[in-house]
């Protein structure tokens, strides 16, 4: 941290100080403004100055060493405020939450996260954050997503969701010296990631519009999958898994048998389009086995389309334990996506037809051979798909 009380109770910060002049104040006595401890300054050559609670340190908020990284970015993001006269305060600490973001412009509090954190931890101080009426923006230090290849758990939890650049994620490279967004994240069923970055240059662009930018772009995005061949390495890879007896899909196969279903013998709708939810925490044929049964008990009936979505929404609600926990999006943000996504691929699978005074159910068969998936599989070869960002509602 950059900033300890005095013995007088004066905040001091040794922020924009040289090293020679914290090397003159390193005998005083200073206190770590959250519990009151002794801290001490540590002026070496590796990491900024700061200041450092002794070994035995049982600091709710500072108990573990703070990396070069973050210290560094958070001098960065200091500096970049104090460049464009933007008032921030550093490492304030917020009592009624008993956190400390890194800075606070405003209501929004920056949070720069360079080491891990539980799921649980980051759900915590999100929502804390949301009920005392802050904007949390959290950005990724390199360890957790230095590859923009693939996305842990807390990474996935981390991201956020606008209609116009979809899933996104912030994250920062001290060696490049630059911010970045990547945006209309998607990823394929072997967890593959798929985004379109937008990076600024440190200082070279206002902070607070860079990160309005998930609220204002006007950047129109399509990415195009040969989604024949995305579901036919899908359907190779479930094969592969049963066989293997992976432990997940022999769970995922056990439910499905629970609900008269076979892994390989699944109506097309379920191997669609091989681009999994993103909000699903492992496959997302476990929400599809609920919503399948929903449909099939409609089955040719005719819905109002409120009707439909009424229906679809209160089984995605019994469904959020299949989700990630994505503190930074709204639930109702993830449901709208969640039924948007769902309508489209009924729809495309021919299980949802518009009629002359609404919306018809059509199961057609429920179960197919293995033989009948492959003729699918096959007819599909080289099936293309496109999704874009911003894209509006395709049911209204
Ligand atoms: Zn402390």
């Amino acid at each position: 941290m950059f900033n300890a009380y005095s013995k007088e109770k004066k905040v001091v910060t040794l922020l924009n100080l040289t090293r020679t002049e914290i090397e003159q104040m390193k005998d005083n006595k200073y206190f770590c403004p959250v519990c009151d401890h002794p801290v001490r300054i540590k002026n070496g050559k590796v990491k900024l100055p700061h200041f450092s609670h002794y070994n035995n340190s049982t600091c709710s908020i500072y108990s573990e060493g703070e990396t070069l990284e973050h210290l560094a970015l958070k001098a960065v993001f200091a500096k970049w405020c104090e460049k464009e006269a933007i008032e921030y305060e550093l490492e304030k600490y917020l009592p009624a939450l008993n956190q400390r973001p890194d800075l606070l412009i405003g209501n929004i509090a920056l949070e720069i996260q360079c080491s891990p954190l539980s799921a649980q931890r980051l759900v915590e101080r999100t929502q804390n954050y949301q009920k005392h009426g802050y904007i949390v923006i959290w950005i990724c230090g390199k360890k957790l997503f230095s590859n923009h290849q693939t996305l842990n758990e807390l990474a996935k939890n981390l991201c956020y969701y606008s209609d116009r650049v979809g899933f996104y994620l912030w994250s920062a490279d001290l060696d490049k010296e630059e911010l970045t967004i990547d945006y209309h994240i998607e990823e394929d069923f072997k967890k593959k990631l798929y985004s379109t970055k937008k990076s600024w240059s440190f200082y070279s662009y206002f902070l607070l519009e860079i990160f309005n930018f998930p609220k204002n772009s006007n950047v129109y995005i399509q990415r195009k999958y040969k989604v024949g061949q995305l579901i036919n390495a899908y359907y190779s890879e479930l094969n592969r898994k049963l066989y293997r007896r992976d432990e997940k899909i022999r769970k995922l196969q056990s439910e499905l048998y629970n609900n008269r279903l076979h892994l390989i013998q699944l109506p097309n709708w379920f191997y669609y389009p091989g681009l999994p939810l993103f909000c699903c925490r492992e496959s997302d044929i476990l929400l599809k086995i609920g919503i399948w049964n929903l449909v099939q008990f409609f089955d040719q009936n005719v819905f109002k389309y409120s009707e439909l979505i009424q229906l679809l929404k209160t089984n995605l609600d019994q469904s959020a334990g299949l989700f990630y926990e994505l503190p930074n999006i709204p639930s109702e943000i993830l449901q709208i996506y969640c039924l948007n996504q769902m309508l489209r691929q009924l729809i495309v699978c021919n299980h949802l037809i518009r009629v002359e005074n609404g919306w018809k159910i059509e199961i057609g068969f429920s179960k197919y051979s293995i033989s009948d998936v492959r003729k699918w599989l096959k007819k599909i070869e080289n099936k293309c798909l496109i999704t874009a960002t911003p894209i509006k509602n395709v049911i209204r």
